[in-house]
């Protein structure tokens, strides 16, 4: 199933949803329909993806990295990436905010946490998140922006399942908000939802969701 652009962001327009429409896997010609329809944020999952669209694509595009990121990859997104969603690591924060710094640069970041009651594979925990922020080496990182949190749901039809994944990630981000993030205006973003589970997730307090195969059609298929 896919659903129109516009339908898609009027239904978001009451929460005040940000969109990110997710063109992996898409040719650059299907991106630019979209583009056209007036989206401007785009997220890919892979580095070696990423890259040549940017370089094809308008330079107004803000494109979110929302995949697992590995370390040597870091240098080739820190010039232009406007957010990267997909922080897992302590370690990785630490190469993002190294290459940001090379490219004076400071570059947006959402902390993604294991949410999904089955095993994930990337995500960081809740203790692990908290003894990153009580850390001093975290303190001095200054070409970094801690944005708000991301989240993927279980892939499942029980939708009960679902709304606990999101609800546990809405509560963790108040957590963080009024005690490491107090006062600071930047932290206040909750990526959760995609094609299947972007309505549950906005009932629980999503502030930008990532859909797609519902706007670009599913993958694998043309
Ligand atoms: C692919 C992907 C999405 C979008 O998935 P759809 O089900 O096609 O909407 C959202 N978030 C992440 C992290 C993804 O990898």
């Amino acid at each position: 199933m896919m659903i129109p652009l516009q339908d898609i962001l009027k239904e978001l327009h009451p929460t005040h949803t940000q969109l990110v429409a997710v063109s992996k896997t898409k040719p650059i010609e299907q991106i630019l329909e979209i583009y056209q329809q007036g989206q401007r944020v785009f997220g890919e999952n892979i580095v070696q993806e990423l890259v040549p669209k940017y370089e094809q694509l308008p330079k107004d595009i803000q494109w979110h990295l929302i995949g697992h990121l590995q370390t040597n990859k870091v240098k080739y997104v820190a010039p232009f990436v406007a957010m990267i969603e997909s922080v897992d690591s302590f370690k990785i924060l630490k190469e993002i905010d190294k290459q940001a710094a090379k490219n004076e640069r400071v570059i947006d970041c959402l902390l993604e946490m294991k949410i999904a009651e089955e095993e994930s594979k990337y995500g960081f925990t809740r203790q692990e998140v908290e003894d990153m922020l009580r850390a001093p080496e975290f303190s001095a990182l200054h070409h970094i922006r801690i944005c708000g949190v991301m989240g993927i749901g279980t892939f499942t039809e029980e939708e009960d399942q679902t709304r606990r994944e999101f609800s546990g990630l809405k509560q963790f981000f108040d957590h963080l908000k009024s005690t490491y993030f107090a006062g600071q205006q930047h932290f206040r973003e909750i990526s959760m939802g995609m094609s299947d589970d972007y309505r549950i997730a906005i009932e629980q307090g999503s502030t930008m969701v990532r859909i797609g195969s519902l706007i670009f059609g599913e993958r694998g298929v043309q």
